[in-house]
């Protein structure tokens, strides 16, 4: 390991993460585990990202991707259908191509189980990886345990579902079946509009994602962190042991360089020379203030793919997937989707209060990227967390701090690695 030339002790490295969402904060704190600098810059700290708006869940049974032989059957169902849970920009569409294909390739039911063997296994490590990160920073008092349900409106849906409950089954991950009247017994104020449901007990959320992240990066700042309000604009290497980033208010300098920008981490790979088949997938919310005791725990319409989320002072339904690059604006069609749809669940509920809409990191075959670019070992990446970063963060985090401090990680990485593709 070479010591840095900014003041760092010998075997200790100088850090420089560009991206402060729930994965670049999360490393920052493991690397200060292990004794490293770490600096954090963000163009918007604690405002901007995909974090501000999810739906909340730590989901440690989401090792489901979401490419699937049974979504790719539907995906004409799911196009033509304007009240699908999936959405194109059409003419993003010739851009999306590339991807689409890799999505189609990874969709294959050998390539499922591989990936939802690969996801269980850093699913197991969530809880692990979060604990000592959690306790640094009260967290304790965000999180709600209580577990987390799916709901489906027909047996057709539900049965589109039996691969899936066996493939979480055969990778270790409980699932209970519910019936009508289980459902009504566990969430009373729902409009019995489903079928069949699932509950996965030992999902847990979070009832204020923002506030859970302005509290581990209080935290990074009390333990000599710096957090940078900056454009990182790129990424140079300016000798053997020192790595520079060009910002909109001058350069920082590092040993080693995290990519944790979310959706926008793809630009910062290829300027390096990897190319990664990075896109998004937009998200939305609304939300309905005072409205949290309506449900007790996360409720996932499986149709329409979002979930109805008890905050603290607040219901947030969040989710859906519209597909149209990082600068496509907010789609007031997919808005009323969710607002109609959450309406028809709970009709107690008023108009919606705001509305929110932001950028998945999203791989084709929702794995993330973990670990060293493959063009220089000092860069390294924690980026491509689809729908699960906020679960993922802890355990991306310590994987990382492992790679930098020299030791080997809990898991094999290897299916994470950059060029897989
Ligand atoms: C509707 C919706 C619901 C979701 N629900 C859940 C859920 O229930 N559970 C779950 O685990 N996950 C959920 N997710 C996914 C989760 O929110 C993301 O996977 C996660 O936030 C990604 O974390 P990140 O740190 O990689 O990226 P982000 O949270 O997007 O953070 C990236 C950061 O990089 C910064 N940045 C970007 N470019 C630059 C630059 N050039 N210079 C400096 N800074 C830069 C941004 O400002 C931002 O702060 C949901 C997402 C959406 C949209």
């Amino acid at each position: 390991m070479v010591p840095s030339k900014t003041g760092a002790k010998p075997g200790l490295h100088d850090v420089v993460i560009i991206g402060a969402g729930f994965v670049g904060v999360a490393t920052a704190l493991w690397l200060q585990r292990h004794g490293h600098k770490v600096t954090l810059i963000d163009q918007d700290p604690f405002n901007e990202g995909a974090y501000f708006g999810n739906a909340c869940t730590i989901a440690t049974y989401a090792n489901i991707p979401v490419g699937t032989p049974a979504v790719i059957k539907q995906i004409p169902n799911l196009l033509l259908n304007s009240r699908s849970a999936l959405s194109f920009r059409w003419s993003y569409l010739p851009r999306l191509l590339p991807w689409l294909y890799r999505f189609l390739l990874a969709s294959t039911p050998r390539n499922v189980e591989h990936i939802a063997r690969n996801l269980g296994g850093l699913l197991c490590e969530v809880n692990n990886a979060f604990e000592p990160l959690f306790k640094a920073s009260n967290a304790h008092e965000l999180l709600e345990i209580n577990g987390t349900m799916y709901l489906y409106s027909s047996q057709q849906s539900f049965t589109n579902a039996r691969a899936d409950i066996e493939l979480r089954r055969r990778n270790g991950i409980p699932v209970q079946e519910l019936s009508h009247s289980d459902i009504s017994d566990l969430e009373p104020n729902l409009n019995p509009l489903y079928h069949r449901g699932l509950l996965f007990n030992d999902g847990y959320h979070v009832r204020n994602p923002l506030q859970l992240l302005k509290n581990m990066g209080h935290v990074v700042s009390e333990n000599g962190g710096r957090i940078l309000t900056s454009k990182a604009l790129g990424i140079k290497r300016t000798s053997a042991d020192e790595l520079s980033i060009m910002t909109d208010n001058g350069h920082v300098r590092g040993s080693k360089v995290i990519v944790a920008a979310g959706a926008w981490s793809r630009k910062f790979a290829s300027q390096i020379g990897d190319k990664v088949p990075l896109d998004t997938e937009q998200g939305y919310h609304v939300m309905y203030n005072g409205a949290q005791a309506l449900l007790k725990r996360p409720v996932g319409w499986a149709d329409t793919g979002f979930y109805m989320t008890p905050m603290d002072t607040a219901l947030r339904a969040a989710g859906t997937v519209e597909f149209g690059g990082v600068d496509n604006p907010s789609n007031p069609r997919r808005v009323k989707l969710i607002a109609d749809t959450v309406k028809r669940l709970l009709p107690q509920l008023g108009d919606y209060d705001s509305q929110w809409t932001g950028f998945r990191p999203s791989m084709p075959d929702s794995m993330p990227v973990i670990g060293p670019s493959a063009k220089d070992k000092d860069v390294l990446y924690a980026f491509g967390h689809g729908h699960i970063g906020m679960t993922l963060s802890g355990i991306t985090g310590k994987i990382i701090a492992d790679l930098i401090s020299e030791r080997p990680p809990t898991i094999d990485i290897s299916p994470f690695r950059v060029d897989r593709f």
